[in-house]
């Protein structure tokens, strides 16, 4: 063994990937580093941030029904949730604030799964650098507010899975619905005569 032979071939290593650095993508073995943000490498898939509301169609169809599982669930109560009242006082299956602090949110995930109503997601985005913490790491539930179409563009594979347990669940409900009105809709059976009534 030759003695410094380590140390030469070392220094071959670092001279290949020096000059490959300047011919060569990350994709192919050259340069490491991205030049963030004119480049970007894609997202994958499960890559979590912050938590979305995920709405169908409009947002007037927000799927959270206010119920405060998440903000119960949330590890550091950075969750803070009132429900919507209708004129006369009733409570209603929407939230009239659903705030998110995200400069306490710890990007745990917990709020996603623990809603049953598939109604909060963890989102991709996490370019949110902003000088004023109070204002603007406070997110309001217009802020919250994301598509399914959204949805199924970061994460497609969670987004059809739940796609097709909410469609699944709507048919059975349509089916048991349609079930009830047709027994409703059933001609009576004619109760037999009594024993002593003028017909018998
Ligand atoms: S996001 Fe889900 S768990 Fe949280 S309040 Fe809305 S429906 Fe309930
Ligand atoms: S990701 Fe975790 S910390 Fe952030 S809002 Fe959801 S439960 Fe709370």
């Amino acid at each position: 063994m030759i003695f410094g032979s380590g140390i030469l071939k070392g220094m071959l290593v670092t001279l290949k990937n020096f000059t490959s650095s300047y011919f060569k993508g990350p994709d192919e073995g050259g340069l490491f580093t991205v030049q963030y943000p004119e480049k970007r490498l894609p997202e994958k898939e499960n890559f979590r941030n912050f938590p979305f509301l995920v709405f169908d169609n409009t947002p007037d169809n927000l799927r959270c029904v206010a119920c405060d599982i998440c903000a119960k669930e949330c590890p550091p109560k950075c969750i803070y949730i009132v429900r919507e009242f209708d004129k006369e006082g009733r409570p209603l299956k929407r939230p009239a604030t659903f705030d998110i602090d995200l400069t306490v949110c710890m990007n745990c995930g917990f709020c996603e799964e623990a809603c049953p109503f598939d109604a909060i997601y963890m989102d991709h985005d996490f370019e949110i650098a902003n000088a004023d913490r109070h204002d603007k790491l406070l997110y309001h539930k217009d802020d919250l507010l994301k598509s399914n179409e959204y949805f199924r563009k970061i994460r497609p594979t969670n987004a059809s899975a739940v796609d097709a347990r909410r469609h699944e669940a709507e048919e059975k409900k349509k089916a048991a619905a349609a079930a009830v009105a047709a027994k409703a809709a059933a001609p009576k059976p004619t109760p037999p005569a009594a024993p002593n009534s003028p017909a018998a």
